[in-house]
């Protein structure tokens, strides 16, 4: 049966008798050529939408994206908020940006930043219009979903040491096991000074895992649910077996753990109530493909907008105000005073349109914010979970996303079609190639970004990112020109001199 089909044709089957079907002609171009095309065909062309693989747009696009990417991989062993920030800071002050002073009237061009508790940050060039005229924001999420430690992790059973965890985002909780896991965070002693961890990184340092169950003994466990293989209680992080030597000690091998991080770091057991450590997978980021046309790795959502608007920001000339958020906490419903559903951010543009005799109200309304946050890649192993002609695709560029949520489109900004009129404004003049996606089948579940908190402030937004293949795993999957896209779609959206 043969589908009639409005929209671009997704079906990998088809996509290849498509191809074949053009080789075909190609083969009889000498006939072709010249000849004028068919009433059918000069209306599908004009009326019809059409989808290109980005390197059939453009060949030489992958290596242009592939000299981006090298920044982006060293970027990405930045692995928390906490490193994401201790990394961008310094990077900012070489490129000009200076520390916000409250209450100063900043000239265009001038570029500053506000540093929040070490956990998100926010980073600003002013434009050649005033900041009555509105803002342009991109605002992504350097928190990703990983193993916190709880606050009395330390224990012993039969002679192995373990930390406790409690996780962190929405994981497949299975997929963290049998997993190389590093160890990152700071501690608050009990004399108020900080120690910075970060082990399992380099090549010579030890790394952790939590253990799994051989599958010779699994025939119980291997019935069980997905969700409940491994649970929440057994991502126990096996860190030592062996014992401190003396003989009138009872816990020997938790002693002997105790010690190290004692020695190491200054750390009594009591100090982890003071601290915020987590596990997070020890891989380094990579090429992947024969082709080196994709980057795995640990935590690109959302670190890949987070570098994509970043160099945006680095290098924007722009019209309006560019405001460059790193938001925290979005993996856990952006809650809390480093994450966007908080006044934080508000409170910092109030001061800074009042330093110009502006009411932030006035200026928010007439501000556009690109909520730039990963979608889900269509995957044929797991098809029937997505809608194909409303899934984003690798390799096709930036992708918006009119809504995120669940249901019944819950839990969402649904950006207005002005909105989306704007934004395709934007980059179609920047020729930039973009896609639109929804997270996979309606009902299928769902997720959502920090889009809702942003318009909650009265701030016209949309969603923007690169499609991503194995989402919250610990080894994510990009194509190397969709970043290339993505940054340019941020700079585009950055430099547009378009108003609403
Ligand atoms: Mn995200
Ligand atoms: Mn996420």
């Amino acid at each position: 049966a043969v589908n009639k089909r409005s929209g671009p044709l997704l079906d990998t089957q088809v996509i290849s008798k498509t191809s074949s079907t053009r080789a075909f002609i190609a083969g009889e171009g000498n006939h072709m050529s010249g000849e004028e095309k068919s009433k059918g065909q000069q209306l599908e062309k004009d009326l019809l939408m059409k989808w290109e693989n980005l390197g059939v747009e453009d060949p030489t696009l992958l290596e242009k994206a592939s000299g981006f990417c090298e920044g982006y991989k060293s970027f990405l062993s930045n692995k928390t908020e906490r490193e994401v920030v201790d990394h961008t800071v310094p990077l900012l002050r070489s490129r000009g940006y200076g520390e916000y002073v409250r209450g100063k009237e900043y000239g265009p061009g001038s570029r500053f930043y506000v540093n929040n508790r070490g956990k998100s940050l926010i980073m600003v060039t002013v434009g050649r219009r005033p900041v009555s005229e509105g803002l342009r924001i991109a605002a992504s999420h350097i928190d990703s979903p990983r193993l916190d430690f709880k606050p009395n992790p330390l224990f012993e059973d039969t002679d192995l040491a373990f930390f406790k965890t409690h996780y962190y985002g929405g994981i497949k909780k299975y997929q963290w096991s049998t997993v190389p896991l590093s160890l990152h965070g700071v501690v608050i002693l009990k004399d108020g000074s900080t120690t910075g961890v970060r082990i399992g990184e380099d090549p010579g340092d030890p790394v952790f895992v939590v253990t799994d169950l051989l599958p010779h003994l699994a025939r119980e466990q291997m019935k069980k649910p997905a969700s409940e293989v491994i649970t929440g209680e057994q991502l126990n992080i096996l860190i030592g077996c062996w014992p401190f030597p003396d003989e009138k000690v009872s816990q020997k091998v938790k002693l002997n753990v105790a010690s190290l991080l004692f020695e190491k770091y200054g750390i009594r057991e009591k100090d982890f109530q003071s601290a915020e450590l987590c596990a997070v997978p020890a891989f380094a980021p990579r090429d992947l493909g024969f082709d080196r046309a994709m980057l795995g790795g640990y935590g690109q959502d959302d670190s890949v907008c987070a570098y994509a608007s970043l160099m945006a920001e680095l290098d924007a000339d722009p019209e309006y105000t560019t405001v460059t958020v790193f938001a925290d906490k979005e993996e856990v419903g952006s809650d809390g005073n480093t994450g966007m559903n908080s006044q934080t951010l508000k409170d910092f543009l109030t001061d800074l349109v009042s330093a110009y005799g502006c009411e932030i109200r006035h200026v928010l309304e007439r501000s556009v914010c690109l909520s730039a946050d990963v979608n889900a890649a269509y995957d044929p192993a797991y098809g029937e979970n997505f809608e194909r002609n409303n899934s984003s695709y690798l390799n096709r560029g930036a992708v918006v996303s009119k809504y995120t949520g669940a249901g019944g489109k819950y839990s969402t900004n649904d950006a207005s079609a002005e909105t989306m009129g704007l934004l395709r404004a934007i980059l179609d003049e920047a020729g930039v190639t973009w896609q639109v996606g929804e997270l996979g089948k309606v009902d299928n579940g769902g997720g959502g970004t920090i889009a809702m908190y942003m318009s909650a402030h009265n701030i016209d937004t949309v969603d923007i990112g690169v499609p991503v293949l194995s989402m919250h795993s610990p080894y994510e999957v990009v194509s190397k020109a969709d970043v290339y896209m993505l940054y340019r779609a941020i700079l585009a959206f950055f430099n547009s001199p378009r108003s609403k």
